[in-house]
């Protein structure tokens, strides 16, 4: 993964490669430095024993140092398995236990759970050093990366999992690889990029399929280590973003920020959305305020975040999540029978290609089961592709409603709820009714300062649903619980 790193380093040594925050200390590494740092940080590890195939466990927020981590580590053959920094101890050792992690590294600012899991666990701890912009290595340390298999597995995400306990998903080179040619093709991506995310580093979709991508295709990223919308703005104005990466929530927030209400982004063409479903409004919302376009992808920690995408030039279908991405395989599969469905025909949707893990760690028969006989994976959500290929995601197989014998796709509901001037943030969600069989329950957080009843949520369904897709349980709300990305964990919503 480090080569064309290296080779960045080599054509464009001054070209800023990664920065983080704007303070008056702030960090930025030319990709000369970063490749400096890398090297610099493998031989350390190396010289403390860390050998080819060894799980490393890494926490860290959003920022250079987790990439010089990640590269380091692996440029020692060795495998990032990512903890999220919110954890708890039992969490954490869950996680260091099942991947058989020999070593923990923790950045300063998320040190006590880990440790306490480390010691639980009998692994070493240890603290990350931030990068001192006045103490570079003065001279790139001799290091030689670890050759090693396009097939090996580089990075353990654990996925949260719906049922039963989160399990590693292994992406190997070859994936990560995939996926620089594939942002690219997404993104446009040219060195003469800016992007900047605040997206979890520990999440594929900042890692695989944004930070990694981007500074292989030689442009620079600024990485954010929370999710402000102000601040995200001031650096979209300040370091001239022209790319932005978020899940719909960010641009949400970002759309209805009363800062910098005044101030044009010239500069920023795209922003790249993906995790969840997003609203027309809100893709409109976005382009009206910032001049830039939102593009869609679709896709899962099981397949590097890639699945599908709107190209960002060339044209969009709307409410589609785009075409696939290079080199992968889009099925849609009726999941009853196995029967291969037809253009414009809801199945499951089904992924294969070199963009789609190895298998989960540890766990062969999850494995199995997360394959179909000809190697698809199962992605478990609902979807079809009209006649020029396009995907259109429905639902998720697991979200879907059925109330009194009729299905409900919560994210046409959801749809008409956005389309509510008054309405921030809403999630729609089965509610168990001994009548019915499940409720069509909307919880709905109103727009700063707004007023909203239930009694108009339901006036303004009506206009637009059939009967049975009215949400009889609606509630209003201060705010509505969140997952690592930022994207709405509607297994969380308490009614
Ligand atoms: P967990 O770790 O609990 O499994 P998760 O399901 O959110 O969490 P991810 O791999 O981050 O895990 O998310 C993948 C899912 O996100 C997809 O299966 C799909 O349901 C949803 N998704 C991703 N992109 C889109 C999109 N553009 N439109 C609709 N849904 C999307």
């Amino acid at each position: 993964l480090l080569d064309p790193l290296l080779e960045h380093a080599r054509t464009r040594p001054e070209h800023i490669a990664v920065r983080g925050p704007r303070a008056a200390q702030r960090t930025s590494l030319t990709f000369w430095q970063l490749a400096d740092a890398i090297a610099a940080r493998a031989l350390t590890l190396q010289a403390s024993g860390l050998r080819p195939g060894e799980r490393v466990g890494l926490i860290a927020p959003t920022c250079p140092e987790f990439l010089v981590e990640f590269l380091a580590v692996e440029a020692c053959g060795a495998i990032t398995v990512c903890l999220n920094p919110l954890s708890t101890v039992p969490e954490l050792s869950f996680v260091l236990s099942d991947s058989g992690a020999s070593r923990l590294i923790m950045h300063p600012i998320c040190p006590e759970a880990g440790t306490a899991a480390a010691e639980s666990l009998g692994i070493t701890a240890e603290l990350l050093t931030p990068v001192d912009m006045d103490e570079l290595p003065a001279a790139r340390p001799d290091f030689t990366p670890v050759t090693r298999d396009l097939e090996d597995c580089v990075l353990l995400l654990y996925t949260s999992g719906t049922t039963g306990r989160p399990k590693g998903a292994m992406l190997s080179a070859r994936t990560l690889l995939t996926g620089v040619t594939a942002a690219e093709a997404v993104a446009g991506l040219s060195p003469a990029d800016r992007a900047g995310t605040a997206l979890p580093l520990f999440h594929v979709f900042g890692l695989g399929s944004v930070a990694y991508p981007v500074l292989a295709n030689g442009a620079a990223i600024t990485l954010l280590p929370r999710f402000d919308a102000d601040e995200l703005l001031e650096t979209i104005i300040a370091d001239e973003l022209t790319i932005v990466a978020g899940v719909p929530t960010m641009w949400n927030a970002l759309t209805h920020s009363t800062a910098h209400e005044d101030v044009t982004t010239p500069q920023l063409r795209l922003a790249l959305s993906g995790g969840a479903a997003i609203s027309l409004d809100l893709m409109r919302a976005f382009h009206t305020r910032f001049g830039a376009s939102i593009t869609e992808g679709y896709g899962l920690t099981e397949t590097c975040a890639f699945g599908t995408f709107n190209a960002a030039e060339g044209e969009d279908k709307i409410g589609s999540v785009g075409l696939p991405a290079p080199t992968m395989d889009v099925r849609i599969v009726d999941p009853a029978t196995g029967q291969a469905c037809g253009p414009g025909q809801t199945g499951e949707v089904r992924l294969g290609g070199p963009l789609v893990m190895l298998g989960y760690w540890n766990r062969p028969e999850a494995t199995a089961e997360a394959f179909d006989a000809d190697g698809f994976f199962c992605t478990g959500d609902l979807g079809h592709v009209d006649e020029d290929g396009y995907l259109y995601i429905v639902d998720r197989l697991k979200d879907l409603i059925i109330h009194g014998g009729y299905n409900v796709y919560p994210r046409e509901v959801e749809e008409v709820l956005y389309a509510h001037p008054q309405v921030f943030e809403a999630a729609v969600i089965g509610a168990a009714d001994d009548h019915y069989g499940q409720q069509v329950a909307a919880v709905v957080t109103p727009m700063p300062g707004a007023e909203l009843t239930d009694d108009e949520i339901e006036a303004w369904c009506r206009q637009s649903l059939s009967a049975y897709k009215i949400p009889r349980i609606i509630r209003i709300v201060d705010g509505l619980p969140k997952g690592p990305t930022g994207k709405i964990r509607k297994r969380s919503i308490e009614l």
